[in-house]
């Protein structure tokens, strides 16, 4: 990869490019082209590049850290409104005061007493950030998530003993596995709770997540570049 394909002055073609992907991908699932909506995942990324791409329009944006957002978030926030923030990677119950405040949409919601910490705060506050269920579709031990055949007990828990907005389920498929038959596993446990919403799909498989209903795609590198840090 040259220095240049690094540079904020690519954010605004690479952000077209994948939006015009999605369109493609829409057409060819028969899906109508706002049926889908892009996360522009910008963990790593300095607040200079997050200005390119809401300066080419971008308006939802995903973060994995709570800290690392709270450094660059409540500025560009407080200078574009309208943004939705949405937090994408897990959750610690210590920091869910600060996940209430800051983000629009939780995707990670993936046990009972983080589900309760984050129900008690936003009834706290009056803040109720949306939530996705998130599922560990392909059973990883080291990955965060509700398994599959708990799902919809855990959905049915979240919303009606916490009460919690949750309005889909997000999953993050296995590295070496093929993507497809994880959003397929997706897409039928949410129908079996009744959610509309699917967060799944990344800047190597979105289009496939589309294929198979994804109504949210989290892209970080297609439109950023490549990561330089750890994440
Ligand atoms: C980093 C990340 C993404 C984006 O990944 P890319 O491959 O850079 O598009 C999507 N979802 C989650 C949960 C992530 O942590």
């Amino acid at each position: 990869m040259t220095a240049e394909s690094h540079s904020a002055a690519e954010i605004p073609s690479r952000l077209d490019q994948v939006r015009e992907d999605i369109r493609l991908a829409c057409r060819a699932a028969a899906r109508p082209a706002d049926a889908v909506k892009l996360v522009a995942v910008s963990k790593t990324m300095p607040a200079a590049a997050v200005e390119q791409a809401i300066e080419a329009g971008q308006r939802v944006f995903g973060e994995n850290r709570v800290q690392e957002a709270y450094g660059k978030w409540p500025a560009l926030k407080d200078l574009h409104p309208g943004l939705e923030l949405h937090l994408i990677g897990p959750l610690q119950t210590n920091k869910v005061k600060e996940a209430v405040a800051l983000f629009d949409v939780i995707e990670t919601v993936d046990r009972p007493k983080l589900a309760r910490a984050l129900a008690e705060e936003m009834e706290r506050v009056g803040r109720r950030p949306r939530c996705f269920v998130q599922v560990n579709t392909g059973e990883e031990p080291q990955k965060a998530g509700i398994a599959p055949d708990e799902a919809a007990e855990f959905v049915a828990l979240c919303r009606e003993t916490f009460g919690l907005p949750v309005v889909g389920l997000m999953c993050i498929p296995p590295l070496d596995e093929e993507p497809a038959m994880h959003f397929a596993l997706l897409a039928k446990l949410a129908k079996e709770s009744g959610l509309d919403e699917l967060s799944m799909g990344m800047s190597g498989d979105f289009e496939t997540a589309i294929a198979f209903g994804a109504t949210y795609v989290r892209v970080g590198t297609a439109i950023f570049g490549a990561r330089v840090l750890l994440e």
